[in-house]
């Protein structure tokens, strides 16, 4: 059944480490054969052995709209044969910056760049340049990319292969970054209480989607928001994830909280690599040339990247009630797996909010990266591969979300429903 992966596998493993150019791909915590892509279309993906999946990664987000969606790759056709880069700036920039703008609350300026992980990093570098302080408080499990400064208890991979601490991140750079458990408001204000003057910002996802799916308990966000404001800490919202997927304006509109600063990726770029940071325009000017804090970038607003990314964005702003009909995918699919995991006998959890959600096999809620960790991963791992076996792609590891496109039919989510029947079925027999 997966014959042709197992043999790419087996060369990959001589020419690129572990495998794969990114580590959850590798299926480590899972075990088994990571799966060779060949082509996908809509709510399917299909391997090189020519198996079909209903696909619940999505490329980790940006699929929102599905695989090869097709005014998506049609633009992306079309702008390749005007140049593929310039390295001059472009009308189509200012265009999706425009876009970007108006969709999403409380930002003024936006600055492009190549993935999350640059994001994140000059984020906080602003934060640090803007404010003249070192330090940042990050959540444990939560992920920011792999800039050095995020690599210290972060979730993601990072927890999926058991790292603790990373080697080659220097110790002063781990010393600046304080984490604390997510959803622990007195265990913030008690680092903000310990380190007087020193935070440059705090950086939270607004619901973390890199220890499984788990959201942010009533008050937490709003918290944060007060402690920054108190504190002149700046306050990054990582909507990297929730960007254009919890809302049109991301968690900060769907929680109505403001940030100051905020990261995006994944959809963004229409599954080109994109990533961007914005905010309001008086911190947004310290950015270089405007400002001294340098960041830069070859392919930055590279004309394929940004016209991907716009024509994207710009059927989610244009669809009336599109985030209504994705919620309503996602609690069709949560309500038909609780069942089928209820009728199993099966302890679990099902976390959900828009069209992002977990499953953990635990008894209790999971809240934070603890209650994530004592879930049975064991158990996990086997679902996991039955479920593949059944033509489902779940992302290879309990510490990653679930995302759902709108792609997704009906007829997948039954599909998806009667597959994990017979997978507890299979794992108990
Ligand atoms: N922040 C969050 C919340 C993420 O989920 C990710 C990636 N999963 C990143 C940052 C890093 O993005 P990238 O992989 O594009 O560098």
């Amino acid at each position: 059944m997966f014959t042709k992966s197992q043999a790419l596998f087996e060369k990959a493993g001589k020419v690129i480490p572990g495998g794969v150019n990114s580590p959850v791909r590798a299926f480590r915590s899972v075990g088994g054969t990571p799966v060779f892509m060949q082509h996908a279309k809509g709510a399917y993906m299909y391997d090189v052995d020519g198996n079909r999946y209903v696909d619940y990664i999505n490329s980790w987000g940006p699929m929102i709209l599905g695989h090869a969606y097709e005014p998506v790759v049609k633009a992306i056709q079309e702008y390749a044969t005007y140049s593929t880069s310039f390295g001059a700036p472009t009308e189509l920039e200012v265009t999706v910056a425009e876009l970007i703008i108006s969709m999403v609350p409380n930002i003024e300026m936006v600055r492009m760049v190549n993935s999350g992980t640059e994001a994140c990093m000059s984020a906080l570098r602003l934060a640090r340049g803007y404010t003249g302080r070192n330090k940042v408080i990050k959540f444990e499990g939560n992920y920011h990319g792999h800039a050095d400064s995020f690599l210290v208890s972060a979730g993601s991979g990072v927890a999926t292969l058991g790292i603790q601490s990373v080697p080659g991140v220097t110790a002063s750079v781990a010393e600046d970054t304080l984490s604390v458990p997510y959803n622990n408001l007195p265990a913030v204000e008690q680092l903000v209480a310990e380190h007087p003057d020193q935070i440059a910002a705090i950086i939270v996802e607004p619901v973390a989607g890199n220890m499984g799916c788990i959201l942010p308990q009533p008050g937490f966000l709003e918290g944060l928001r007060d402690i920054c404001d108190k504190n002149g800490i700046v306050f990054i919202m990582d909507e990297v994830m929730t960007g254009f997927r919890l809302a049109k304006g991301g968690a900060q509109e769907l929680f109505n909280i403001k940030a100051d600063l905020v990261t995006f990726g994944k959809i963004i770029g229409g599954g080109m690599p994109v990533g961007a940071f914005a905010g309001k325009r008086e911190i947004m000017e310290h950015i270089a040339p405007a400002g001294k804090v340098y960041q830069a970038g070859t392919l930055s607003g590279n004309p394929i990247a940004m016209i991907a990314g716009y024509t994207l964005l710009k059927a989610l702003n244009d669809h009336p009630n599109f985030y209504t009909q994705l919620e309503e995918k996602t609690n069709a699919l949560v309500a038909g797996l609780r069942s089928a995991l209820g009728a199993a006998g099966v302890v679990h959890q099902v976390n959900h909010i828009g069209s992002m959600m977990s499953v953990h096999f635990a008894e209790y809620p999971i809240v934070d990266f603890t209650s994530a960790s004592g879930a049975n991963n064991e158990l996990f791992r086997r679902f996991f591969h039955a479920m593949l076996e059944r033509g489902v792609y779940l992302p290879p590891s309990a510490f990653e979300s679930w995302f759902i496109s709108h792609a997704l039919g009906q007829e997948d989510i039954d599909f998806t429903v009667e597959a994990a029947k017979a997978s507890m079925q299979a794992i108990k027999a």
